[in-house]
């Protein structure tokens, strides 16, 4: 078992670092506070080539690993879950959903594109009714000749008013028995006649990102935007969020890693009873948990993206590491909070913004109660993986950098 991270990994999290720390860290608060995604955001991510950083130079990308992914996600979000949130919805799970799914035609469409970050990318599977229970979904995509006629709501989106294109998983065969099998996905231009879209405000977190909603009203998307066949609607979802979930248990290490950093800098500054609070153990038992859940979140994560980098199946670990490291992260933020007393609770200090983002990474790509069902469901055989008819590929250095 090799442990070490490649110079190419090391490069990519000193890039991604210097970013994030030197051009967000200093203004992240002012727009936290105005509930404004910062303009400069998404462009210079796409310059920098984080936006197409795991895909085949080919394919508009940087031709880095799967690992590189999960480095990046957690530098960003050491600094803010908006800047990760943009690599779960962007990469994770539209760009990288069309590597796997994709023809030929609809990579050297969409993927190109949206690798290189001339296009933002988004994924439309909740409804204002249907979240965890996908098959719920009432959005319907009837077949008129060579296109479907898409009408629904999408809820709750992740750069929702950023995105040029979006996944949309919609219904298209009302008769089956079982719902699941009747759902298809369409990769839709948001500038279509009869999209509309808008911001959420009031959220609790991601506050300085984009989420909102978007309405197709009698949309017409041609029959070659289909991504897989008909009736594959819940399955590509679901190998979607095998990689969206991947970049959400990535940044939530990074906000461990801030909390971590956090509470080890005020411990040493702050003083109680004539001495440094680092030297009470019960802070230090504080700081000793974000340590041990920093390290195990970290090699979760970096497990899933070492079986991706293999082509191996990671549904089950890849929702281990969500799971276990988004709970961790919200303890490791409400510790740091307690560890800096009544200036955690003010937007003076960074800890109280750690915690209300690591709320929503509870809730979204699954709940941590679906993915408890997820991870005993194979403890107890209930669940298996049946092979897909795309997997995502392996990594190949040999064929992502040329
Ligand atoms: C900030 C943010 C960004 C988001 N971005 C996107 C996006 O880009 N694209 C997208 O499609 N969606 C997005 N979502 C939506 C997110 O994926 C859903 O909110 C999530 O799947 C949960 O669905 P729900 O909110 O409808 O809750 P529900 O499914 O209604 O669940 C409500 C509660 O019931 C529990 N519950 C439900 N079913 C079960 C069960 N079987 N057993 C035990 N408990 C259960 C849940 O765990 C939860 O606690 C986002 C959400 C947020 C908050």
């Amino acid at each position: 078992m090799d442990f070490a991270l490649t110079d190419e990994h090391r490069m990519v999290q000193n890039l991604v670092r210097e970013f994030a720390q030197n051009e967000v860290a200093t203004v992240i608060k002012d727009f936290d506070r105005a509930q404004e995604m910062a303009p400069f955001i998404l462009p210079r991510m796409a310059e920098l080539g984080i936006l197409g950083i795991c895909f085949p130079v080919k394919n508009g990308g940087q031709g880095m690993d799967y690992i590189s992914l999960g480095l990046a996600c957690e530098e960003l979000e050491a600094v803010d879950s908006t800047l990760r949130v943009v690599m779960s919805v962007h990469v994770g799970l539209n760009s990288m959903g069309l590597l796997q799914w994709g023809t030929e035609d609809q990579i050297q469409r969409f993927l190109l594109p949206q690798a290189r970050g001339e296009k933002i990318a988004c994924f439309g599977l909740t409804e204002p009714g249907a979240g965890s229970d996908v098959a719920a979904m009432a959005s319907t995509a009837k077949k008129n000749g060579d296109e479907y006629i898409l009408n629904g709501e999408k809820m709750w989106i992740s750069l929702a008013t950023k995105a040029d294109n979006a996944l949309v998983v919609a219904r298209t065969n009302p008769d089956v028995s079982d719902p699941h099998d009747g759902l298809s996905a369409f990769i839709v231009e948001l500038d279509r006649p009869g999209v509309t879209c808008g911001d959420i405000h009031g959220k609790l977190g991601v506050r300085a990102g984009s989420t909102g909603f978007i309405s197709f009203q009698d949309v017409r998307v041609p029959e070659v935007n289909r991504l897989g066949e008909e009736g594959e609607g819940f399955i590509i979802a679901m190998s979607c969020l095998d990689n969206g979930r991947y970049t959400v248990a990535a940044g939530a290490t990074g906000l461990i890693r801030a909390s971590l950093n956090a509470s080890i800098k005020y411990a040493q500054e702050r003083e109680a009873f004539g001495r440094e609070i680092g030297k009470f153990q019960l802070v230090q038992q504080k700081i000793a948990r974000m340590v041990q859940s920093y390290e195990a979140a970290r090699l979760l994560y970096l497990r899933a993206g070492w079986m991706k980098n293999q082509g191996l199946r990671n549904t089950r670990e890849t929702s281990l590491a969500k799971w276990y490291a988004t709970d961790a992260s919200f303890d490791a933020a409400s510790e740091a909070i307690q560890v800096h007393g009544a200036y955690g609770y003010s937007d003076e200090y960074d800890v109280e913004r750690y915690l209300r983002n690591a709320k929503g990474a509870i809730i979204y790509e699954g709940t941590s109660e679906i993915h408890q069902l997820i991870q005993a469901g194979y403890a107890l055989n209930y669940r298996d993986d049946r092979p897909l008819r795309c997997e995502l590929p392996a990594y190949d250095v040999e064929v992502w950098q040329i």
